[in-house]
Formats: structure tokens, C-alpha cells, sequence
């Protein structure tokens, strides 16, 4: 195979990771980081300070050898335990017994990743910030932090600047017949803290992902390897309540003292945090193509950012990375060959992630308070365990596999969803869930729909 000259765009989770990918393959690869070295330099807590790493992401970094220094960072979060406003909780594992999901520092995450990339002859050039591709001369100009601009010849170029690429700014949307949406949800998040205790231990149970649900709003907290916990308030911008309404310190305190009473007390920094943390909004990109001939291919949030609530923008990103490396092995120099069948795989499945995901949003805010749906994941589960071949629940789907597609996901969950209504619809499901009746009901439905 050909070595080729790349050029990334971003240094980030995606376009690091995808570096380590094409090095190994012996390609020459330069990536373009617009802040500076995140491993020299204090850097101001960018989105999410951690991250739920899943079977899709670990995958990737497996392949690529990292993943055994990756579990020395992680937690273990083996279920959602769910705070509830009546004071009560609930504990709801993810999965069967071993399955889980990881809470990952993306800082140091992205570091990890830093470092390996360099030591597979990676070289990352920091302060450049993309300001434009010329994709008739093939050359992308830089700035650096004084000013001084560059100009970059490339052979192939992938853009894994984000969800606010400027690869794809500069270069996709301004092709005739390009489509692109951004679409903002009404809600933004603000991250707040939980400290570790005097001893510097965990105060909410360790291995669990939080969830304060709250009709339309939520508030939830990973944790960190240091005993504290990263809290992550989803709330409308505007309306009552809203990060418009809370306008000062006692309605703040108030409001935070009814709703999520269990927590205030584990939050001594709970205003300073607010008023001084950004919020920020929440937004999801669709655009297409991604690629243009064997030159130039948008990649991670750059090609498809989606809103967290399924955890897995990231791990979709790796996978991306992962599909790719199957692709070049398929496809070896045709690289016009590998960016098509790139996009043509992984577009559906980055539209199917989008759509689950904003799905999400009411199942973690709304649903996963109200013991009907309970009931309802209740009985799938224990189907499942029962016929593990004929039914995933679709959590587990999305999360814990590697093999079914996130667009397989969707058409599956969208399928199951219509089979429980019609369980749940059952006259006193709520006594007779467990019956051999239920379990009938689910099997033919299952052969009636295929
Ligand atoms: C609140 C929140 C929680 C999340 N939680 C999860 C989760 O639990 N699990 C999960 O899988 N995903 C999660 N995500 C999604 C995840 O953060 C993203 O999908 C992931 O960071 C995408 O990686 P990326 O490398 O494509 O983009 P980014 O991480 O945004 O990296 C882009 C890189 O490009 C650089 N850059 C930007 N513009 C330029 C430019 N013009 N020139 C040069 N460089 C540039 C940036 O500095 C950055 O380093 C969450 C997102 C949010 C907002």
C-alpha cells in the first residue's frame, strides 16, 4: 500500500484517535490543533469534563492498544440509580451481569490519546487554528496564536474540528447542493460539582451513573477518579424554571433545596458553580456528503454532532474511525473507494444515533421517574434473559454492541417500542407481568411483525 501525506483537523477525541489509526498504517500524518497542549498547559474545562466510554469506543481503542491504559482511568458504572423528588430511589442496572458503561476523563482521555499518536510518528502542531480550505488549490490556511497565518498543501485532509467545524464551514458548505442542518433543543446544560468527602471518598454510590429526573429538565452526575462527582444540569433556557428564571442566589438555593434535596447538601460550591460555569447549549448537526473525491472526509462531531443523552457522540466518533480502518484494509489505495463506502455506511447510522439520542432526552429527564415505564424496562429485561436471541433491549443494543448498527438499533427499538405498548396496554399488567401470558403475548408479536 501507498503512503500517503494527511492532514488532520483537530487534535480532539476523534481526530486523535484517527491519527493513531493511519500511523500504524504508515501513512504521514500532521494534525492541526487550534489550543494549545492540553498536556503542558492548564486548560479551562472544555464540554463534559467526563465522559461514559461504551463498547463502541472501547473497541476502537482496543484495536488501536490503548485500551488496557484507558481501564486504569475509568469507572465502572453498572447501572442508573435514580434520585426521585419524593425523596425515594431506585437502582436500574444497564444490562446484565458485566455489562457496563465507564466514566472517563476526556482530558485526560485525549491526552492518552496525544501520547500515543506521537509515538507512532505523529506529528501535532498546537495554536493553528483552521481558517479556510481552498478545495480547488488543495491547500488549507492556519493562524496561530499571533496571528501569523500558513498555508498547507494537503494530499487528504480529514476535518475532526467538532460539531462548529470549520473544515466543514470552509470547505463542504460551500459546494452547491450540500445539505446541512443544526438544530438546537430548548435546553442547554450547566456543569456543577460534588466533592469527594473529608477522606476523600466517594458520597453517592460509586459505580452508578446519578439521575435526578424531573419532567422536563434533569440534573446528573458521573463519577471522577478523585471522589468527587461532575454534576450535569440539563435545563430549559428560558420559561419557570429555567437558567433564565434562577437570576440570583436565594432563588437558586430555593429552588435547588425543593428539587433535588438529596444533593444540595453534598454541594457546597453549588452557587459559585452556577453563576460562574458557562451554559451551554445543546445542538445537533446532519449534513451531506461528508467527503469530497479521494481528498477530503468530515469525521466526528464535524460530520454528525448529536446531543449526549445516550453517551455515545464520542463512541460514535471512534466507531467512525474503526469503520474506517476496516475500509482501507478492504479497499488498500483506492481512497475515492474508501471515503464513499465510508459515508455511504455511516451516515444512517450517525442520523439513527441523532434521533435515539434526542429520544433519550425524555426517557432519562421524564420517564425514568414513572413506574409504568419501570414496569415496562422490568419486563423487557426479564424477557431478554429468558430469550436473549429474540429480544436486546435497545439500550443494550446502542451500548453493549458491536456488531448491530445504529440504524438496525433504531428500526429494532421502534419495532419493540410498538410490541410493549401493546403489553402495557394488558388489563392488570401491573399484577400479572411476570405471568406465562405476557410472556405468550411478546413471543407472537415478535413472529407477527418478523
Ligand atoms: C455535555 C456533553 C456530554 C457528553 N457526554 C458524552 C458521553 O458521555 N459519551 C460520549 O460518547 N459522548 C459524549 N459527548 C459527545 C462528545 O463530547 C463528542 O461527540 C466528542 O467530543 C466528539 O469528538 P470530536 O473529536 O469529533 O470533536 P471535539 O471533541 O469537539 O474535538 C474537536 C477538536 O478540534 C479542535 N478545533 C476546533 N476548531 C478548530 C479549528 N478551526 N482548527 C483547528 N482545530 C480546531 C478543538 O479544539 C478540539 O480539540 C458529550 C457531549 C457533551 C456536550
Amino acid at each position: 500500500m501507498s503512503k500517503k501525506e494527511v492532514t488532520i483537523v483537530g487534535a480532539g477525541l476523534v481526530g486523535s484517535l484517527l491519527s493513531i489509526y493511519l500511523a500504524k498504517r504508515g501513512h504521514q500524518v500532521k494534525v492541526y490543533e487550534r489550543r494549545g497542549d492540553m498536556r503542558k498547559e492548564k486548560m479551562i474545562a472544555g464540554r463534559s469534563i467526563n465522559l461514559a466510554l461504551s463498547d463502541r469506543g472501547i473497541k476502537a481503542l482496543e484495536e488501536v492498544g490503548i485500551m488496557n491504559e484507558i481501564k486504569k482511568i475509568a469507572i465502572p458504572m453498572h447501572g442508573r440509580f435514580m434520585h426521585n423528588a419524593n425523596g425515594s430511589s431506585a437502582y436500574q442496572p444497564y444490562g446484565n451481569e458485566g455489562q457496563f458503561i465507564n466514566s472517563v476523563s476526556r482530558s485526560e482521555l485525549n491526552k492518552k490519546l496525544m501520547d500515543l499518536a506521537e509515538e507512532n510518528n505523529v506529528e501535532i502542531i498546537f495554536n493553528q487554528r483552521c481558517d479556510s480550505i481552498n478545495w480547488e488549490k488543495n491547500t488549507a490556511q492556519f493562524e496561530d496564536a499571533g496571528h501569523q497565518l500558513s498555508t498547507v498543501n494537503y494530499q487528504l485532509l480529514f476535518g475532526s474540528d467538532g460539531a462548529f467545524s470549520a473544515a466543514r464551514l470552509t470547505h463542504q458548505l460551500q459546494h452547491d447542493r450540500f445539505q446541512y442542518q443544526q438544530y438546537y433543543i430548548d435546553s442547554g446544560y450547566k456543569e456543577l460539582n460534588i466533592p469527594p468527602g473529608p477522606n476523600g471518598e466517594f458520597l453517592l454510590e460509586k459505580n452508578a451513573l446519578h439521575i435526578w429526573p424531573r419532567g422536563n429538565y434533569m440534573m446528573i452526575a458521573l463519577p471522577n477518579m478523585d471522589g468527587s462527582f461532575t454534576c450535569t444540569l440539563f435545563f430549559p433556557f428560558e420559561g419557570e424554571p429555567s437558567f433564565a428564571s434562577l437570576d440570583t442566589k436565594e432563588k437558586l438555593r430555593a429552588f435547588f433545596k425543593t428539587t433535588f434535596a438529596d444533593a444540595v447538601p453534598l454541594m457546597p460550591t453549588l452557587e459559585d458553580d452556577f453563576f460562574n460555569n458557562a451554559t451551554a447549549s445543546l445542538v445537533t448537526v446532519k449534513c451531506f456528503p461528508w467527503i469530497r473525491e479521494d481528498k477530503f472526509a468530515l469525521i466526528g462531531d464535524a460530520a454528525h454532532a448529536i446531543v449526549p443523552f445516550f453517551g455515545q457522540g464520542m463512541n460514535c466518533g471512534f466507531e467512525d474511525c474503526s469503520v474506517l480502518n476496516e475500509l482501507i484494509e478492504a479497499y488498500g489505495d483506492d481512497w475515492e473507494a474508501i471515503l464513499q463506502s465510508f459515508q455511504q455506511l455511516r451516515k444512517p447510522d450517525a442520523d439513527a444515533i441523532a434521533e435515539l439520542a434526542l429520544t433519550n432526552f425524555v426517557e432519562m429527564r421524564d420517564k425514568v421517574g414513572d413506574p409504568k415505564f419501570l414496569l415496562q424496562k422490568k419486563i423487557e429485561a426479564a424477557f431478554s434473559k429468558k430469550y436473549p436471541d429474540k429480544w436486546i433491549p435497545a439500550y443494550a443494543q446502542v451500548t453493549f454492541s458491536t456488531h448491530i448498527r445504529y440504524s438496525e438499533a433504531l428500526q429494532n427499538s421502534m419495532r419493540q417500542e410498538t410490541i410493549m405498548q401493546e403489553v402495557m396496554a394488558m388489563p392488570g399488567i401491573e399484577d400479572k407481568w411476570e405471568a406465562e401470558e405476557v410472556e405468550k403475548m411478546i413471543l407472537k408479536k415478535i413472529e407477527q411483525r418478523g
